[in-house]
């Protein structure tokens, strides 16, 4: 499970399009690793740049020069699968002369497959196995006489995931899907406007924030300003694991800064699975709020028992089986003269495979841990999810293979506590029925039919 790709756009003729968006795809880089990339339209051309790799090795000084104009487009890929095609790097661009588009999407398309067939059959070429390809010629075989009412159209069709930023040689659109699975927020920069996956991205680029793009609306910016188109939604879908472990911390999603429903995640695994301990501390980075939210309600200090080596990407891990067996040891190194002899409280956000967990505990163990009561900030993940495209199947989750005791002895960990749903609802501050909960809960927002066509097509 595994797509919690970035996107930007921004729309400005009073700054430098390219390195502001270099710039918020900088600080989406934890939502993708794999490969990024930075499309501009000057009003006449439409150029791109991807390639391979963090943000900051994709990009010389030199490509952003060459990237001159006054709309922009961005994305970062996430994937795990070790197929690391640079022809898959987004934005991608479909049709050609002024009619070109180019996108960059963030989610899954659940009936791609039959919407590429469909149109295959039309005469739509495709160069790319993903998804947006199908969204992008999709738009352009639709009709209407805007690309507003192209999209509108298109989005009829599209069953599944997508926050996109799409861009026409002088227009910049933001898109979300009628349950917003995935979250994109809006704001304004120098005369301008700026889209982003979270908001941490408008921070960092000196935006202001002004709202978050609804489910089903068609944000189109172009010199004439901003305009909105709102549709009716169908039931809301927000994915809780944006809480969880996607977004960065300082991002406010819903009206909720992430941070501190980590901190709430804590404080309430405090409650439901208290213990005598010594020490608290979170597996970093995305457990650190909750571990914190833990040690003030149980009383317990707070500490930092492991150290993350933050310049390890997963790019330079995957290669190599003895670099893939090392990975563990290379991110992290325990501060022995911390723990040792400690009974521990560690916090983590999430158990999916459960193949990391029993590696970090090792870890601890050798640094001197005396015992080690494991805390999780979800449910057990028992359901496959099909709106992503890497996801675990069903074989691959551990909780869906063994009943919690059989886990925690499996991790090797003295104790193990998942969060409650109730609890993770309650510390969201949010109302349940605004989540897509089917990881945990097994309640998938799509029809069924559709989901089980997804597991059963593969990629
Ligand atoms: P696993 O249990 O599969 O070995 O690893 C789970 C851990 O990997 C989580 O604690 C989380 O920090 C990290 N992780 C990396 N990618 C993902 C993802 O796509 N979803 C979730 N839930 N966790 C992920
Ligand atoms: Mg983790």
């Amino acid at each position: 499970m595994h797509e919690g790709c970035a996107v930007v756009g921004i729309f400005s003729r009073e700054m430098d399009i390219s390195r502001t968006s270099f710039f918020s795809l900088f600080s989406l880089q934890h939502r993708g690793q794999e490969s990024s990339g930075i499309a501009v339209s000057d009003g006449h051309n439409i150029r791109k740049h991807t390639g391979n790799g963090l943000v900051s090795q994709v990009f010389t000084e030199y490509e952003l020069d060459r990237l001159r104009g006054h709309i922009g487009i961005g994305h970062n890929h996430y994937s795990t699968t070790g197929t690391n095609r640079l022809f898959n790097a987004q934005p991608i661009t479909v049709g050609s002369g002024t009619s070109t588009l180019a996108l960059a999407h963030n989610g899954n398309i659940v009936n791609a497959e039959p919407l590429r067939d469909e149109l295959t059959e039309l005469g739509y070429n495709f160069h790319t196995s993903t998804n947006s390809e199908v969204i992008g010629n999709l738009i352009l075989s639709s009709p209407g006489n805007s690309l507003e009412e192209k999209i509108r159209h298109a989005m009829r069709r599209l069953e599944g995931a997508y926050s996109m930023t799409i861009m026409s040689k002088d227009k910049l659109i933001g898109v979300r899907d009628p349950m917003g699975i995935r979250p994109l927020c809006l704001g304004t920069i120098d005369n301008g406007w700026i889209i982003a996956s979270e908001s941490c991205a408008l921070d960092q680029a000196g935006a202001q924030f002004i709202e978050e793009i609804e489910p089903a609306e068609i944000v189109v910016i172009d010199d004439d300003g901003k305009s909105s188109f709102k549709q009716k939604g169908k039931r809301k879908a927000l994915c809780i694991f944006e809480y969880i472990y996607f977004a960065r911390p300082d991002s406010v999603i819903s009206g909720k800064l992430v941070y501190q429903a980590r901190e709430s995640m804590g404080a309430m695994l405090a409650q439901e699975y208290p213990v005598d301990a010594d020490l608290v501390m979170g597996i970093p980075d995305s457990a650190t709020a909750a571990a914190i939210g833990y040690s003030r309600t149980s009383g317990i200090p707070y500490c930092e028992g492991l150290l993350k080596n933050r310049y390890v990407g997963r790019t330079f891990i995957q290669p190599d089986q003895r670099m893939r067996d090392l990975g563990v040891q290379m991110e992290f190194n325990p501060l022995s003269r911390i723990i040792s002899g400690k009974r521990l409280v560690v916090v983590d956000d999430s158990i999916v495979r459960g193949t990391t967990t029993p590696h970090v505990i090792n870890l601890l163990r050798k640094g001197g841990a005396r015992e080690i009561h494991l805390r999780i900030c979800a449910p057990p993940l028992c359901h496959p999810c099909f709106l992503e495209v890497d996801m675990a199947s069903e074989w691959e989750l551990i909780a869906a293979q063994m009943p919690v005791p059989r886990i925690r002895e499996y991790l090797g960990a003295d104790s193990l506590g998942y969060l409650s749903l109730d609890g993770l609802i309650h510390a969201t501050g949010l109302p349940e029925d605004i989540f897509c909960l089917a990881c945990l809960n097994g309640e998938y927002p799509l029809p069924t039919q559709i989901a089980l066509g997804k597991l059963t097509m593969g990629k």
